[in-house]
């Protein structure tokens, strides 16, 4: 680590601990008591400080604002048994931000900064993750733009926070979802494979109006032909057909690498479970619902990790999965990373900090 980082650290006055309901916590409606922040200026990240959460001063010219230069990141620290703080996957996280970063010409913020800005905070904020099972406490980075300039190019300035927010379980239900074949979330040469906040402002029209039908979520099909299973509203999506596992592979730039689908795909191949990364035609998606070949399907992310998924409407039609097995791949590999996460089994693969 270079020894000149520091991170200076104001805390907050009153805690808002007391007053939070931890038996009641709904996806990201709480925000722990402080926060991250780096500015980058003149080629440089500095200032490095977590302070107490709170509004912060925005200029109305402010670049992200209009532009939506801005990337963001999602991950999870658990409470192990002996009371101990987990990162699952951090370094993975940080590395995909700079992806991110790159492609929407955002500087990338160094590791260091990355893990040490995270770790500080979640030394302050340490009672903040959740005892309950099932909870934990989501960390979510984030760069924007911090240029107060109306003409378009690439900010000079930009301003890098982490926030965190205690959670509970994302998904209780399993879900509905609904193939969409006239919206696309991404297209090849766009910017699909970036965690960039443009892509998730995109999807929030075709997303409403498939809730409006009943449906959950979106099994979002290739932008071009609408004909390829691609991903499911923020989580990567996978299919059990026949004793095979199949998800659509990143190599299009269409797909966010999701860091629980890389897990599941892992663990699978160690388990011997077969695995095709390799894009479902819908029709092929359909015939095996029709036939009863689809045993699994079911969204990967870190908010669910894995979001069962009980029907799939095709064209207008609508598909009830069969039950699942009493030893269905999807149940066992949900588990498996919960034991990981959680700290309940020996951390083989270097996964958790
Ligand atoms: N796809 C999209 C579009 C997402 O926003 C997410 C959530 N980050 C995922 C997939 C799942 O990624 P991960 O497993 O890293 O959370």
């Amino acid at each position: 680590m270079n020894k000149t980082l520091t991170i200076r650290v104001t805390k907050a006055s009153q805690s808002r601990l007391e007053s939070t309901n931890f038996d009641a916590l709904a996806f990201g409606q709480i925000i722990s008591d402080h926060m991250f922040v780096a500015e980058y200026e003149d080629g440089a990240w500095q200032n490095l400080r977590v302070e107490p959460y709170g509004p912060m001063q925005i200029n109305p010219a402010n670049a992200t604002l209009h532009y939506g230069q801005s990337v963001f990141e999602g991950l999870k620290a658990y409470r192990n048994e002996a009371g101990e703080l987990l990162v699952f996957r951090g370094d993975a996280n940080q590395r995909r931000l700079n992806e991110s970063a790159a492609r929407m010409c955002i500087p990338e913020v160094p590791e260091e900064v990355f893990m040490e800005g995270m770790r500080k905070l979640l030394e302050v904020d340490r009672e903040w993750v959740p005892r309950q099972p099932g909870c934990s406490l989501y960390i979510r980075p984030f760069i924007f733009a911090a240029d107060d300039y109306l003409g378009i190019r690439p900010s000079r300035k930009y301003t890098f926070m982490i926030l965190t927010s205690p959670v509970g379980k994302y998904y209780a239900k399993p879900v509905a979802v609904k193939v969409e074949t006239q919206y696309a979330r991404a297209i090849e040469g766009g910017t699909g494979s970036a965690k960039a906040a443009g892509n998730y402002a995109g999807s929030l029209f075709p997303a409403l109006k498939a809730q409006k039908e009943g449906y959950d979520q979106l099994l979002w099909t290739d932008g071009k032909t609408h004909q390829y299973i691609e991903e499911s509203g923020t989580m990567n999506v996978m299919f059990v057909i026949n004793g095979t596992l199949i998800t659509a592979p990143t190599t299009t730039g269409t797909i966010l690498k999701g860091i629980t689908r890389d897990s599941v795909l892992i663990l699978a191949r160690e388990m011997g479970f077969p695995v095709e990364e390799r894009f479902l035609p819908v029709r092929e998606l359909e015939e095996s619902l029709l036939s009863g070949t689809l045993e699994e399907a079911f969204g990967t992310g870190t908010a669910a990790t894995v979001a069962f998924i009980h029907l799939i409407n095709i064209h207008g039609k609508d598909y009830l999965l069969p039950e699942k097995s009493t030893n269905a791949f999807s149940d066992r590999i949900l588990k498996t990373l919960d034991d990981i996460k959680y700290g309940k089994v020996a951390d083989e693969r270097g996964w958790i900090m």
